[in-house]
């Protein structure tokens, strides 16, 4: 670990003069290091990530955006403990590297598909995870019903998931993800199916949960907005090979409401980080028709 803050020394300083939301104080939660990843080999091979060094605090709200195929999901999957690092970089989680599936079960995830069983009723599908873990049936239950209300899903507990709406379905496993308790939550475009006005609100109320439960969570998105609305940091990926390209501090102050939107400081930040997410796509792009 040559620079454990590797992320630092691209940031701009806050021009909103308004106090960050998460100190960065202490160790990180969790540290990619030089992280690599190719797949194939020879003429057939990818390189996915090239280089990510990245790292997270504990009760940071993280958002990770970059173009098709740099390396987003592949990320997500090595922080899950899914998938392992090429040899040359670390994940180090809580100052341990890690290895071979070791971080599977230390953090929570949501993949993009909400992946709800059609056969089980709402309530023991926001049970799974914690069955998987051994927690005794009518324990599990009881944990997931006490957060019904707040999920805005109470009276929805013997549905099945096809008798709710998109956005239904997504707090559904939202909720299953809070109920398996880990101090890193990974998200992956949970809102991405959604029409605006829904996703406008989901982000909304995420934000409320997430001020309530303060876990650590990295967000995967395509959407600067969402990407700048709900982070406390916005990491940039580059075009495939996947590295960090800018890590932009986001001082917007908390709670935040419908109206940070619409400020000068959210407008220009946006402005700022459209440039250099569509200069990344356009290389995406460009190589894709190389391709
Ligand atoms: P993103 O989530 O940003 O769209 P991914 O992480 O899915 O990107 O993929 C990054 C690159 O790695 C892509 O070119 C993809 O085709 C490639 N890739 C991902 N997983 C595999 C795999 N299991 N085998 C071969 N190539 C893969």
């Amino acid at each position: 670990m040559d620079d454990p803050t590797p992320e630092v020394a691209d940031q701009e300083a806050p021009s909103s003069g308004i106090a960050k939301a998460q100190p960065e104080v202490g160790p990180p939660l969790v540290e990619m290091v030089n992280v690599w990843k190719r797949f194939g080999q020879g003429a057939g091979e990818t390189v996915a990530l090239a280089g990510v060094d990245l790292a997270i605090q504990p009760g940071e709200f993280v958002t990770l955006i970059g173009p098709s195929g740099c390396g987003k999901s592949t990320l997500f999957n090595m922080i899950a403990g899914l998938t392992d690092t090429d040899s040359d970089g670390s994940v180090v989680f809580k100052n341990k590297p890690q290895r071979d599936g070791e971080l599977l079960g230390k953090v929570s995830f949501m993949p993009q598909k909400d992946l709800l069983f059609a056969w089980r009723t709402v309530l023991d599908n926001a049970t799974l995870a914690l069955e998987i873990e051994g927690v005794p049936r009518a324990k599990a239950r009881a944990r997931a019903e006490a957060m019904f209300p707040e999920f805005g899903l109470a009276g929805f507990e013997k549905h099945y998931p096809h008798q709710l709406s998109g956005g239904m379905r997504q707090r559904v496993a939202l909720m299953r993800t809070f109920l398996f308790e880990r101090e890193l939550m990974l998200l992956d475009e949970p809102f991405g199916a959604l029409d605006a006005l829904t996703r406008a609100m989901m982000q909304r109320w995420l934000l409320e949960i997430w001020e309530k439960h303060r876990r650590t969570v990295l967000f995967i998105t395509h959407d600067i907005d969402e990407a700048i609305f709900l982070g406390d940091k916005v990491v940039v990926m580059t075009a495939r090979p996947g590295r960090i390209k800018t890590v932009e501090t986001i001082d917007l102050p908390r709670p935040r409401g419908a109206e940070v939107i619409t400020s000068p400081e959210f407008i220009e930040i946006k402005r700022r980080l459209l440039g250099i997410v569509e200069e990344e796509s356009l290389k995406s792009f460009a190589s894709a028709g190389a391709s």
